[in-house]
């Protein structure tokens, strides 16, 4: 457990509630800023290079210098990451091939640790007649995935638009070769294990702009070494977006390896994944083109990836940083609870400590504010019957640390 004693820290230490309560709008207004004409114009210039399948002649080159231009504009110093690479295809062919990464770099302001979060999505494309398998000329992917790299644009752009700093080194990431079996994401995640990286948390978007207005979803799938950030992700979707935050089950998890985060989570790192609920059905064809998207749901996805980032990059701009501390002070009794649990926690004098706990698709379902008169361990009922039965989360946040514990209600 490390524990961290920031300037932003002791701002938190003399906030009361109403503060609270404005650090939230803060955030808000942040996050209002997400401009889904923004995420259209990347789309659709996305689209415009006619194809991103990565084995056609030259590869992606142009795609790749057309991203790192982009991160330019928001002083995100960037470049091309390419690596070689030759074998067979899905199709057969056999082929010998450069590719493409794109590699931003956001430096922290005030660095806390030596460990990084990525945001990133391929940039890659590939379309086929689904009939006859056969290859079409245009591979315009523009929910699959130009809505991701999107996001990742738009993310930077805010960030330089505010001027945020973080307290964590942000690596705004497009990856090649998806389409062909996760070679970009893969290539990359190597580097990083082989170079002793420290990677916080990979957040992917993959597919993120598809959605019928009436149902607005977002499945995060989740790999078992990041349970805590997929709990994270859920509640920050619920808490500032209007997406209702999809968790699968084990047997609904499968698509968990055909997307980037796979080859984080194979090589060690946390990652989540997030893709639209209601899968497009234009999925790896010419069809899949800027029109046939959602951008008001795309925007959203925008906002949850804006508060996500914030909260694991440590944004430092006082809008909501906060540490997650995994190892646990708190104690919650009995666990499996009936109607009544006890809480037995640490707090700091004269402090108030929030006692939060959600359900597994992130919604809050009971609140309680406690004023530590003195310091010391505390102990607060929490009244449990109204709650059906199954998993939940507990949060308590204190002016110096986040703890979470999970329990069963029977
Ligand atoms: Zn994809």
């Amino acid at each position: 457990m490390k524990k961290r004693f920031t300037l932003f820290l002791t701002i938190i230490t003399l906030m009361t509630t109403s503060l609270r309560a404005q650090s939230d709008m803060d955030m808000n207004a942040l996050l209002s800023q997400i401009n889904a004409d923004s995420l259209l114009q990347t789309v659709m210039d996305l689209q415009n290079f006619g194809s991103r399948f990565a084995l056609r002649e030259g590869g992606n080159i142009e795609v790749a210098e057309y991203l790192v231009e982009r991160l330019h504009r928001y002083n995100v110093s960037a470049v091309i990451d390419s690596f070689h690479q030759d074998g067979y295809n899905w199709l057969g062919g056999y082929y010998d091939q450069w590719f493409y990464n794109v590699k931003g770099i956001l430096p922290s302001a005030n660095p806390v640790d030596d460990s990084i979060v990525i945001v990133g999505a391929h940039l890659d494309a590939i379309s086929y007649d689904h009939s006859t398998f056969s290859l079409q000329t245009l591979a315009p992917g523009a929910d699959d995935n130009a809505s991701g790299v999107a996001v990742m644009i738009e993310l930077a752009r805010i960030c330089h638009a505010n001027q945020l700093q973080f307290n964590r080194d942000i690596h705004f990431m497009a990856y090649d070769g998806e389409e062909l079996g996760l070679f970009g994401s893969y290539y990359d995640a190597e580097a990083r294990l082989n170079a002793d990286d420290k990677v916080k948390l990979m957040i992917n978007n993959d597919m993120v702009s598809f959605q019928p207005d009436n149902d607005w979803r977002l499945t995060l799938h989740w790999y078992s070494n990041a349970m805590d950030p997929l709990h994270r992700a859920a509640e920050l979707c619920a808490q500032y977006t209007d997406i209702e935050p999809y968790i699968p089950d084990v047997a609904d998890n499968t698509d968990a390896a055909y997307s980037d985060s796979y080859a984080y989570y194979r090589n060690g790192f946390p990652a989540v994944f997030a893709i639209e609920y209601t899968f497009s059905t234009s999925y790896h064809t010419d069809h899949d083109v800027a029109d046939s998207n959602n951008y008001a749901y795309h925007a959203d996805v925008a906002r949850y990836n804006m508060a996500l980032l914030a909260d694991y990059a440590l944004l430092s701009n006082g809008t909501g940083v906060e540490e997650h501390v995994t190892a646990t002070s708190m104690c919650l009794s009995p666990n499996p609870a009936n109607d009544r649990a006890v809480l037995l926690y640490q707090n700091e004098e004269g402090a108030i400590a929030s006692i939060s706990v959600y359900d597994m698709a992130g919604r809050l379902v009971l609140r309680q504010d406690e004023q530590g008169d003195i310091s010391g361990t505390h102990r607060t009922e929490l009244n449990l019957s109204h709650l059906p039965s199954g998993f939940y989360i507990c949060r308590l946040q204190t002016p110096s640390r986040v703890e979470t514990v999970k329990f069963v209600r029977e």
